[in-house]
């Protein structure tokens, strides 16, 4: 049967079974979308790694002998939807079946599913053949369960699918060594290797951009794009990694520095989620790395397997159980808009400075920047979670919906009440000053919780709690918090209060 196989820009999985042999009566289709360049504004070097990645991934398959169908924007017209488009190569070429791979967003999975309800050839959806696990298994394994505790999770995937581990225990001893891994870095810490770069040339894409009025924020070196665009290219900053980064990554996971902004972190998810390269592959060279190399301690290879086939398998299990009702949920009921300087960098917080400008120049914050500075930032200041999913989503080159939204709605607003997180991940300055050098080189003074120039967040923080306290006082996790609230004098909370009102109301004055 004449087969026309879809492929969506985040599938470009060439190890996939459908690329094992060349059969001519199938034809592989990619289209340049304006629906997914402006679902939500995008940071510009998000738009030009997927286009890259895409033409990458249609050349090599035809290289390979496969017979394909690739419409850049020049193309199709602003108006014209995926759907229309498919329907379009469909009837124009008379093919008599179409299929496609898993989509792992929700929007594009309910497109997709009713067009193939409305189509009069035979439809098949195939797996994308990239993750641990499928999509029920996360269902599977907390049923009847009350609690989704990642830990769990994380120990079982351990198990199953026999990751560091040695006679039916975790090596070391240990499942966990978070512990030993809040290391912060100084100039004296171990020095990190340069940034792997890539140069690939952007130029024509731009181009193309601007032509079509899209719309993108950010920054771009045009002749120097610096992610991996293909699974050549995701190897080589894999390999990196395992020789470079690797053995102090455990170490300095939640380290931030003004002079270091990516420090030993692996910069892989753009081509994991891309699927230039799978998160078995990824696992596999660092297990082996570890088991090769004196210099890589346990910690450091655990933090780093936590990370995938714990956190990232977790965050897309719970996505496909919980959408679409996910998306909407706002348990503090928080609908502030986003300051300006989320779009400019310019605020006089150093720690907000640093992580806002580092996403800006390169699409690009590690976790702790998110989590900690940006996200809790967003979290105190009571910023809507639709605007924050918005900024998030478009912002980093890794964002796609099934690994964005559960960790910005869930894990850093603490949106969902709950499902995620055991409580919400919020700070004073010091956890920021603890973490990394930020608050040295700061205006505002650290110490101080009232004054005119005290640390903003001191006293978003304890205004978060006094607000939330029918919400989050008979937390557990949080009876401690809650003690100190209460040792504040009458006067202290009230200053707080004012101090927070006018930062959460005037966030660009700070
Ligand atoms: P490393 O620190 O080297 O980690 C290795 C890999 O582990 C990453 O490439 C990633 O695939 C995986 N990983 C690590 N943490 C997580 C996590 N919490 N959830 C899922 N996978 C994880 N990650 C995305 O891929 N896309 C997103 O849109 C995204 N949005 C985030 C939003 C917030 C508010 C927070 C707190 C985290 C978010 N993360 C997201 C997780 C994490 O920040 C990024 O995966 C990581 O910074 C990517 O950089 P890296 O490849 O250098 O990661
Ligand atoms: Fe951020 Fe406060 Fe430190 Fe300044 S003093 S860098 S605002 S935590």
């Amino acid at each position: 049967m004449k087969t026309l196989r879809f492929i969506l820009g985040d599938q470009l999985n060439s190890n996939h079974s459908w690329f094992q042999e060349v059969n001519e009566d199938v034809v592989y289709c990619m289209i340049e979308l304006h629906q997914e360049m402006n679902y939500v504004k995008h940071h510009i070097q998000k738009v030009v790694g997927f286009l890259l990645a895409m033409r990458a991934f249609n050349e090599a398959l035809k290289v390979a002998g496969h017979q394909t169908i690739y419409k850049t924007l020049n193309d199709n017209k602003k108006e014209n939807s995926l759907t229309e488009l498919l329907a379009y190569i469909i009837t124009e070429g008379n093919f008599e079946a179409f299929q496609y791979q898993e989509p792992d967003e929700y929007r594009l999975e309910k497109q997709l599913d009713d067009f193939s309800q409305q189509l009069s050839v035979e439809t098949t959806m195939f797996s994308t053949e990239h993750f641990y696990t499928d999509r029920t298994d996360f269902g599977n394994f907390f049923k009847n369960k009350k609690t989704f505790l990642m830990e769990s999770f994380y120990r079982e995937m351990r198990k199953r699918f026999n990751i560091l581990m040695k006679n039916g225990n975790p090596i070391g001893g240990e499942w966990n060594y978070d512990q030993d891994n809040r290391n912060k870095w100084t100039t004296k810490s171990p020095e990190i290797p340069k940034e792997k770069k890539f140069n690939n040339d952007a130029s024509e894409i731009i181009k193309m951009l601007e032509k079509h009025d899209i719309k993108t924020f950010g920054s771009i070196n045009k002749k120097e794009f610096n992610y991996p665009i293909d699974s050549k290219q995701a190897k080589v900053q894999l390999t990196y990694f395992c020789n470079n980064l690797l053995q102090y990554f455990g170490d300095y996971q939640d380290a931030m520095h003004t002079e270091a902004s990516v420090l030993f972190h692996s910069k892989l998810s753009f081509a994991l989620n891309t699927k230039q390269i799978s998160a078995a592959t990824v696992v596999e060279a660092v297990t082996e790395a570890f088991h090769k190399s004196d210099n890589i301690t346990i910690n450091q290879a655990e933090g780093f397997v936590r990370q995938v086939i714990g956190w990232r398998e977790y965050m897309r299990g719970l996505y496909w159980l919980k959408m679409p009702e996910y998306k909407e949920l706002n348990y503090f009921n928080h609908n502030k808009p986003l300051p300006k300087f989320f779009w400019d960098g310019k605020t006089k917080m150093n720690c907000l400075k640093h992580a806002i400008n580092d996403s800006l120049n390169n699409a690009y914050a590690h976790h702790i920047q998110r989590l900690m500075v940006i996200g809790n930032y967003a979290l105190l200041t009571e910023r809507s979670p639709d605007v924050v999913d918005d900024w998030y989503l478009g912002v980093y080159i890794d964002a796609i919906e099934w690994v964005q939204l559960p960790n910005t709605r869930g894990m850093s607003q603490f949106a969902d009440g709950g499902i995620i997180a055991t409580k919400p991940y919020v700070s004073s300055g010091n956890y920021i000053n603890k973490m990394s050098n930020y608050c040295n080189s700061c205006q505002y003074n650290l110490k101080t919780k009232t004054a005119t120039d005290s640390c903003p967040f001191n006293s978003l923080y304890w205004n978060f709690l006094d607000e939330n306290r029918e919400k989050l006082s008979n937390n557990r996790r949080m009876k401690m918090m809650y003690h100190h609230l209460d040792k504040l004098s009458y006067d202290t909370s009230e200053k707080i209060k004012t101090r927070a009102n006018h930062i959460i109301n005037n966030p660009d004055d700070y």
